[in-house]
């Protein structure tokens, strides 16, 4: 599909300026300019509900991929399964060592003692071991979800990876997704419903606003993924 937005160009010294753009034009944009070498980051939270649906709506063969842990909710995982079913996809796994391999290295519940060590080794090297294959990344980041988020555009020049990102929800609230989900029926994690407005792995998530469930009562707010 042609936009507007297919002759933007494209230098990493100077990212083009596409904050007018709307979610559909530039998933839809992004698309057409990078596929099959661009895939959807899903971590089945609300955000990715919304993205799942725009991805799909423009291609049904578009790419996603998500981090597996070993340590998702099972109501995350049975959304994973739900997910393929509806959309007729494969969502790729990117994943670390076994947490057999894992505690064999470093002793069991690293998560516990050492959670920078162990989103290392679960999440941040899955991921960047899956975007040496890829031109370009789709995140559900927003905006409001916090400090570290706010700066986010709609697309950027990912220098750590060396890839660009696009985030078509940058200027999103939390209310629009979920006008989004409820409007379009879409399926969501049922956590959100229990509390938890972010979503991670089991151990290090509980219920809480924005993302302050996620390892609560330490300073770490982020994975690494993004910053
Ligand atoms: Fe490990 Fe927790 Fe990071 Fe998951 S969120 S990779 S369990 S430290």
């Amino acid at each position: 599909m042609s936009t507007p937005l297919a002759s933007a160009a494209l230098d990493p010294a100077a990212p083009p300026n596409l904050e007018a753009a709307s979610a559909e034009a530039l998933v839809a944009w992004a698309l057409e300019r990078f596929h099959p070498r661009i895939a959807l980051a899903c971590s089945f939270q609300q955000e990715e509900s919304v993205l799942l649906d725009l991805l799909f709506a423009e291609r049904t063969d578009a790419r996603v991929f998500a981090l597996d842990t070993g340590l998702l909710f099972p109501e995350t995982y049975a959304l994973w399964e739900q997910t393929e079913r509806r959309y007729g996809t494969r969502v790729e796994r990117a994943a670390g060592p076994t947490l057999e391999a894992q505690a064999a290295a470093h002793g069991d519940a690293l998560w516990a003692r050492d959670p920078a060590a162990c989103c290392t080794l679960r999440k941040v090297e899955p991921l960047r071991a899956q975007l040496a294959g890829l031109d370009a990344w789709i995140t559900g980041i927003r905006r409001e979800q916090s400090p570290a988020r706010a700066g986010a555009h709609k697309i950027e020049w990912d220098e750590r990876h060396g890839l660009w990102k696009v985030n078509p929800l940058a200027d999103w609230t939390a209310k629009d997704v979920w006008r989004r989900i409820h409007e379009r029926d879409l399926p969501y994690n049922p956590l959100h419903d229990r509390g938890y407005a972010s979503i991670g792995c089991a151990p290090c998530t509980q219920p809480g606003a924005g993302r302050d469930g996620r390892w609560a009562g330490s300073d770490k707010t982020e994975c690494g993924l993004h910053g």
